[in-house]
Parts: C-alpha cells; structure tokens; sequence
C-alpha cells in the first residue's frame, strides 16, 4: 500500500485580477482543515469584513471580491474544479494520508460531492491495491477458501477476472502499482 505521492497544494486566484490581465494569486498548502485554509485565503488576499478584497492594481471604484482555483498539485486523478470546495478537497487530503491516492482515483469516478458520503463509500468500496485484475481474482478466490486443488492451475485467471471486473468490480489504473480495485455495490 502507497500513502499519497504528494503534498496537496492549490493556487488561489483573484478572479478581478485575472479578468484584468494580472496575476494575483498564492499557492496554499491543503490538508484535513477547511475552515483554516478558508481563513488562510482570506488573510493572504487581505480581505476585509465585506469579503472585498486588497488588490493593488484596483481603479477607483473596483471591487474584487472573487477567488478561484487555477492550478493544483499532489491530487493525483482528481480533476480540482475552480471552485472545487474546500471542505471535499480537505476531505480527499486526509483520507489519502491513510489510504494514498486511490482516494483520489475513486474521487475522481464518483460525482458524490458531500465529504462526509464520499469517505463513507470510499472505505466501503476500496478493495486495496492490485498487480493486476488478474492477481486480484486469484487472491479473492484465495481468501475465500475456494478449494481448487489441482484445477487451480488450469484455470484461466484473465478470463475469471473479465467477468468479476465486468460484474461486481471496478478497477482504476493506479500508474507503475497497478490497479486499484474498488466494487460497485
Ligand atoms: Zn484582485
């Protein structure tokens, strides 16, 4: 098993800026706090208690108020909208700290948004990391007891996992690990 390959990191723009022509933004780092990394956006832009933010380059009268996301890192397959929420991309942080980036990889095929759902079917789901399919329909067979005495070595293993992955399972490409094996019910 493979904890997360990275540090998850967001840039934050000011959109006003960006419409603008100027770049205004801060990468900041993500991990399990959302409300603090919401604050830490807050105090860097150094908005004040209307949510408007302090730019430098503002014409009399501009107003940014603003922020998205425009670059991220260390979130594996997971595509971060620009305005992902912070609560689900802090959510992903901290189960991949326990579970690596499979979080990211089955975050990345559900469209479940509530943190608090998506962990609950992550950690129903995940089947771990795999070789391959094929190595996983042997070791599900193994740990089910499945006696198969001497027909174990005429079986066709591609053919058995064919059929799980069509049926019951779902895999994702986990890069030079494998595959991660998650199931569908
Ligand atoms: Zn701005």
């Amino acid at each position: 098993m493979s904890t997360a390959t990275s540090e998850q990191r967001i840039y934050v723009a000011c959109l006003g800026c960006y419409n603008g022509g100027t770049l205004h933004g801060f990468w900041f780092d993500v991990d399990d706090d959302a409300d603090e990394l919401a604050e830490a956006i807050t105090t860097k832009f150094g908005a004040d208690e209307n949510g408007y933010l302090s730019c430098s380059d503002l014409s009399f009268g501009d107003i940014h108020e603003e922020t998205a996301i425009h670059a991220f890192e260390g979130f594996g397959d997971y595509p971060v909208g620009e305005y992902e929420s912070l609560a689900t991309l802090c959510a992903l942080t901290e189960l991949a700290e326990e579970h690596g980036d499979a979080v990211f990889a089955y975050a990345s095929y559900e469209s479940e948004s509530d943190p608090d759902v998506l962990r609950k079917q992550f950690e129903e789901h995940y089947q771990g990391e795999h070789n391959s399919e094929k190595d996983f329909a042997q070791e599900l067979h193994e740990q089910m007891g499945t006696d198969l005495g001497a027909l174990e070595y005429h079986i066709d293993w591609d053919s058995v996992a064919r059929d799980l992955f069509i049926g019951d399972f779902f895999s994702v490409d986990a890069g030079a690990n494998g595959v991660y094996v998650f199931d569908r019910h």
